[in-house]
């Protein structure tokens, strides 16, 4: 990796080669607050080239057996694997997580995506029936649809990437993928093993740049029929819009305002244990953190103290150290969006009881200059208030009492987003009538980030229309066709 003043220049990977852009854009290391990285500012004229690459590879790649495109996909998986450590290290500085979370969650997740994947569309059965009555036999047949778009975020750019490019390319799909403008750096390595894989030239083609223009231009295409977005409401909108003319199909995996409900009978110890994870992990950068927790009041006196003491050892520091459990967000202005919240918060009469604002940080001087921001655990703030109702996508909690399940539940699901939820009690029937009820894609019940990529993953309301995930991805990625045969 370029470091010490030396510059990395990513190049697009498109038909198999690097290829240079006329413009590129400022990477930041979010750790040192400094650039490291120049990235292709890549527009529709590179998006067009990627497409055509991606439509000249699809016939061959799209007749190929599921077993023959496993076998590139686990190559290219083990290759991966091989290198985890150089890939974590990669992560880590350009997205400002720590060197631990990049070792054991992105890139280990990123190589089992490839791998399940690879594996999974092996085992899928398509339908049939007889109607008898008319003599007629009807099955289905699934095929790929095209070329498919891609647009991943930067809070898990490899994990998240690789969960829309294995399964795309496992249905026999080729694929323009568009990471992050902010965090490109592992995408750009993972292309250096497409050859080495024997992934051939246009199955995946990885253009660089800004949503604006090479995202745009990749939603804005005819000839990509189907869009997987995985990002913010407010850019979802606008892929709708852009795709709408093109009736493409969508799916849109998007954020969230996760809450968790903590019942008088839960387990304390291990609820505090997990909700200081749930809400702090990657700084509070994963669309499924816990923003919200409500606590019967009860035990919420208690629960506050025990949950602000726990907050302020989630220590936050250079993400290279190991001891870190945060590392820095991902750039100025999403620390200081972050902030505003925090600060919103005391103006409205609030309590911070730790972080933002209270604890000062011990940083090394190498990481001064960058956006680093302590585990902050707010409580008294308004369910109507912009604190309890927008995604911070920070390292920011607020807690609140409640008195009865219905009332828990009701103010769960007031806000415009199901993404997630966590439900914390040893009462089983609660358990079942309470997950029934929240407005969520997934509920946790004792634990949280628990996934079996076989089931279906996405959000309700604001947070994402379909699901992906095990047969989701499947039929996301594919076409369905009835035929029906009469004797
Ligand atoms: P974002 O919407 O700003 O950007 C996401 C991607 O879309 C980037 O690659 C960006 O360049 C691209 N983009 C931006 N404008 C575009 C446009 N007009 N046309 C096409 N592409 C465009 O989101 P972000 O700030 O990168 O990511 C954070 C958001 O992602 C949060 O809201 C978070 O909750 C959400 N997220 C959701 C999930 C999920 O699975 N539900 C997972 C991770 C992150």
């Amino acid at each position: 990796m370029a470091d010490n003043g030396i510059q990395l220049v990513l190049e697009n990977y498109i038909g198999g080669k690097f290829l240079p852009c006329s413009a590129y854009i400022d990477s930041y290391d979010p750790s040192t607050g400094r650039v490291y990285c120049k990235v292709p500012d890549s527009g529709s004229e590179e998006v067009d080239t990627a497409v055509r690459a991606a439509k000249e590879a699809f016939p061959d790649w799209s007749s190929r057996s599921p077993a023959d495109r496993a076998q590139v996909m686990n190559k290219l998986a083990d290759l991966m694997e091989a290198r985890l450590e150089e890939f974590a290290q990669a992560e880590s500085k350009d997205q400002g997580k720590t060197m631990t979370f990049a070792r054991t969650v992105d890139i280990p997740r990123s190589v089992h995506n490839l791998r399940f994947f690879a594996s999974s569309v092996q085992h899928h059965t398509t339908d049939c029936s007889q109607m008898d009555h008319m003599g007629c036999l009807n099955y289905t047949i699934r095929s790929p649809v095209g070329v498919a778009g891609l647009i991943s975020p930067w809070n898990l750019p490899l994990y998240l990437l690789t969960w829309k490019i294995a399964p795309a390319i496992a249905t026999g799909n080729t694929v323009v993928a568009k990471p992050s403008e902010m965090t490109s750096v592992t995408a750009w390595m993972m292309c250096k093993l497409m050859n080495e894989a024997g992934v051939p030239p246009g199955v995946v083609n990885m253009v660089f740049g800004t949503g604006p223009r090479a995202g745009d231009a990749l939603v804005g295409h005819p000839d990509v029929p189907l869009v997987s977005f995985t990002g913010s409401t407010a850019t979802a909108r606008v892929i709708t819009e852009r795709s709408a003319p093109y009736c493409k199909k969508l799916s849109l995996e998007l954020g969230g305002k996760n809450p968790a409900i903590v019942f008088a009978d839960a387990d304390m110890e291990q609820c505090i244990s997990t909700t200081v994870r749930s809400s702090f992990s990657n700084q509070g950068e994963i669309c499924l953190c816990t923003s919200r927790i409500f606590v019967e009041r009860s035990i919420f006196p208690e629960f506050l103290e025990k949950f602000v003491a726990a907050a302020r050892k989630w220590k936050t520091g250079d993400p290279s150290d190991v001891s870190s459990n945060n590392g820095a967000l991902i750039s100025k202005e999403h620390l200081e969006k972050v902030r505003g919240f925090v600060k919103l918060a005391r103006e409205e009469g609030a309590q911070v009881h730790c972080g933002e604002g209270v604890d000062a940080l011990d940083l090394p001087a190498r990481n001064l200059g960058g956006y680093f921001m302590p585990a902050t655990v707010i409580s008294g703030v308004k369910d109507s208030s912009r604190v309890m109702q927008e995604e911070i996508f920070g390292p920011v909690t607020c807690l609140a009492p409640f008195d009865l399940e219905e009332e828990a539940v009701s103010r769960a699901n007031g806000v415009r987003y199901g993404l997630a939820a966590t439900v914390w009690s040893r009462d089983v029937g609660r358990v079942h009538r309470v997950a029934r009820r929240l407005q969520a894609g997934l509920v946790w019940t004792n634990c949280w980030l628990v996934r079996d990529l076989n089931l279906p993953f996405g959000g309700m309301k604001n947070s994402g229309v379909g699901r992906e995930g095990g047969k989701d991805s499947y039929h996301f990625f594919t076409e369905v066709k009835t035929v029906t045969i009469k004797q």
